[in-house]
């Protein structure tokens, strides 16, 4: 049953805070997870596109929450043309709701306690220092003791506002987000689809992740500065009426992606940020779910080792930020710098860029090739994306 007290209480049940909580439980920490859905994993506000090598090191493969296989990308210039890339590892598109429900099992397995409908409303402090949570449960306030909180209550985050911690981000750097799950389709179902240019997505793209041959996740993500004129549900809306004039949408996602660099602070004494709420996602592609259980490892692995040492200070608690920035942090900062100059290229460059692709034998098309080619002209931002790509293939696992 519930205990008024945990060395660890983890808020956010997504892929962050369950593998977060699970680390920090495999090495003995006693840890605490609430979730204010009724179920993790729902609403599914995800594209559900991940790779095979990101995910594998933290779960076992199952087919109950895998819809298809990704093999082949088809990357689409403003003219209308395609590069078709066949060599970047095998992809998936998940069921979240069942592997965002297989990661708290796994959690649960490792003995954290988990609630649902569980809402934190606050953290309880004393003497200015974080000692706990208070949260809704069946309609009452309860609130329970911990030695350290870790925030994975994703990208609306207000855990660490209320631990003091600076979490907004520019405009620029937030992609708005529409998706519809559609039905009716005719689709290559190992193939997953991106559309780019200014008058189709704005800084962003259009993605068509097949979840079988007649189903897909169709969505788009423009940055927010330039949503203001036009919102993202009318490009789709346009791009949608187009491409499949006949097909029925089964469900409909709005949602927000931080496409910045990790927030400048995600620990301060007593708390750890962690996932979308520290603003760990990859700020080119969107994908978050692989980026967030690299450093919810990290994280759970650092909170395990303060409850073991009694440090839970900010000053221990950074050894989390450091090895999140030589694990992946600093690629993703490099990766904020080539967003820039990716997702904001003329549509003449975009279509020269699909040629250029167009041009490479199909065994040498990887997504080495197509970023150093879109940085090509920045000597600097070159190096740091040969640089980056080699680290984050070695550090990913
Ligand atoms: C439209 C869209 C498409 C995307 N497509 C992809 C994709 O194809 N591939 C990919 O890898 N990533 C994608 N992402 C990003 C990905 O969904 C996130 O990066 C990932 O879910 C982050 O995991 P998380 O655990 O940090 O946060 P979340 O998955 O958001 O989990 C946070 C959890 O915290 C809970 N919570 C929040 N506040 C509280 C509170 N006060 N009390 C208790 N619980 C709380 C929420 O209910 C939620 O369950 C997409 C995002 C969007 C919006």
């Amino acid at each position: 049953m519930i205990k008024d007290r945990y060395d660890v209480v983890v808020v956010g049940a997504g892929p962050a805070g369950s593998v977060a909580a699970r680390f920090a439980a495999v090495e003995g920490a006693t840890v605490l997870m609430l979730e204010r859905d009724r179920e993790p994993g729902i609403p599914v506000r995800c594209a559900e596109g991940v790779s095979h090598n990101g995910i594998e090191p933290f779960i076992d493969i199952d087919k109950r929450w895998i819809a298809s296989q990704i093999d082949i990308a088809k990357l689409t210039s403003p003219n209308g043309e395609s590069a078709f890339m066949h060599n970047n590892g095998v992809g998936y598109v998940l069921e979240r709701r069942i592997f965002d429900t297989a990661l708290c099992e796994l959690a649960a397995e490792k003995g954290v306690q988990l609630i649902t409908k569980a809402n934190v409303v606050g953290l309880i402090k004393k003497n200015d220092k974080i000692r706990g949570v208070k949260f809704r449960y069946m309609g009452e306030t309860k609130e329970v003791e911990c030695d350290l909180v870790i925030a994975a209550d994703g990208t609306e985050s207000r855990v660490g506002r209320w631990a003091g911690i600076k979490t907004a981000v520019s405009l620029r750097d937030i992609d708005t987000c529409v998706q519809y799950t559609l039905a009716g389709l005719d689709l290559k179902r190992n193939t997953c689809e991106f559309y780019f240019g200014n008058e189709v997505s704005p800084g962003g793209y259009i993605w068509i992740f097949p979840k079988s041959d007649k189903t897909a996740n169709v969505g788009i993500g423009i940055a927010g500065h330039l949503s203001h004129k036009k919102g993202p549900k009318e490009y789709l809306d346009e791009f949608v009426n187009k491409r499949f004039p006949n097909a029925t949408i089964t469900y409909t996602v709005y949602g927000s992606v931080p496409t910045s660099a990790t927030l400048k602070d995600i620990v301060k004494d007593n708390i750890m940020l962690v996932g979308d709420a520290a603003r760990q996602v990859n700020p080119i592609t969107g994908g978050g779910v692989v980026q967030v259980m690299v450093a919810a490892r990290i994280a759970g692995r650092v909170a395990a080792e303060a409850v073991k040492k009694g440090s839970f200070q900010a000053k221990f608690l950074k050894k989390y930020r450091r090895e999140w920035d030589k694990t992946l942090g600093n690629t993703q900062k490099v990766m904020h710098s080539m967003k820039e100059k990716f997702l904001f290229m003329t549509d003449e460059r975009f279509n020269n860029l699909v040629k250029f692709c167009q041009k490479i034998p199909a065994e040498k098309f990887s997504l080495k090739a197509l970023f150093t080619e879109a940085v090509k002209g920045d000597p600097k931002l070159m190096l740091d994306v040969a640089k980056s790509f080699v680290v984050s293939k070695m550090k990913l696992k």
